[in-house]
């Protein structure tokens, strides 16, 4: 399970994180032990805009049902479901800011008796917010280019590529108020590894090794369902 903030990296991390499981799948003496999955809003076709509260966006009633952002988690659910097994890996990226959410995908691990692992990913508000406003800022030029029929893209090459979807401010700043941090003395959350925007790549692989020792290597400890 990924975890943090809205555009604190997250994606970036879970797609280097599949390429070194990918590595050591290949590496692995029986290549076959192991299937690799990617789950996320992407994947699921989620929109941002489920996790949005703001009272001008939405209703009032709508505040307390959060019916869209509840359907969109049982989306992500049942693609963990489909496919985790002790042979299946499932890298979950999303913001996954519940703990109670997080002890729920817990516990599906568990019941499947295979283990589980929370990667937090640490980023500085500011730095996190400006990634958003510079979407935002390239969706207003894009669509301001449409109108023109000259397209004005900012940012960075491989933003420009995909056009990732902004949250909206109100959006964002609610999801970063609502963010309940991994604990690792919990269960749930543990183990827990983290890694920040500036680790470098040699850091990020050791993190990564660490975490295919969890969940794949010699000393994964399988929680049993009656444990
Ligand atoms: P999230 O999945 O949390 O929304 P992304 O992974 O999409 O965030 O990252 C947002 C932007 O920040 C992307 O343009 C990405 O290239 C850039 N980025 C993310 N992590 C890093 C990092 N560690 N160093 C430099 N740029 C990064």
């Amino acid at each position: 399970m990924v975890t943090g903030l809205p555009t604190s990296g997250k994606s970036t991390r879970a797609e280097q994180l599949l390429a070194y499981l990918a590595e050591r799948i290949a590496a692995h003496s029986d290549r076959t032990k192991y299937r690799l999955h990617l789950v996320s809003d992407e994947t699921q076709s989620i929109s941002r805009a489920v996790y949005d509260l703001s009272p001008a966006q939405l209703p009032a009633h709508v505040r307390s049902a959060n019916a869209s952002e509840k359907d969109a988690r049982a989306a992500v659910y049942a693609a963990v479901k489909r496919v985790l097994s002790p042979r299946d890996i499932v890298v979950l990226d999303g913001l996954n800011y519940i703990k109670g959410w997080r002890y729920q995908l817990f516990c599906e691990a568990k019941n499947m008796s295979t283990p589980s692992a929370v990667l937090q990913i640490g980023c500085a508000i500011d730095r996190a917010r400006a990634v958003n406003e510079a979407r935002l800022e390239r969706r207003k030029q894009n669509q301001e280019g449409q109108k023109q029929e000259e397209p004005a893209p900012v940012g960075t090459e491989s933003e420009k590529a995909k056009d990732v979807e902004p949250y909206d401010p109100a959006n964002w700043d609610n999801l970063v108020f609502r963010y309940e941090e991994p604990n690792p003395m919990t269960r749930w959350d543990s183990p827990l590894f983290t890694l920040i925007w500036e680790d470098d790549a040699e850091q990020t692989r050791q993190v990564f090794s660490q975490i295919w020792d969890a969940v794949a290597g010699e000393a994964k400890k399988v929680v049993r369902p009656n444990q």
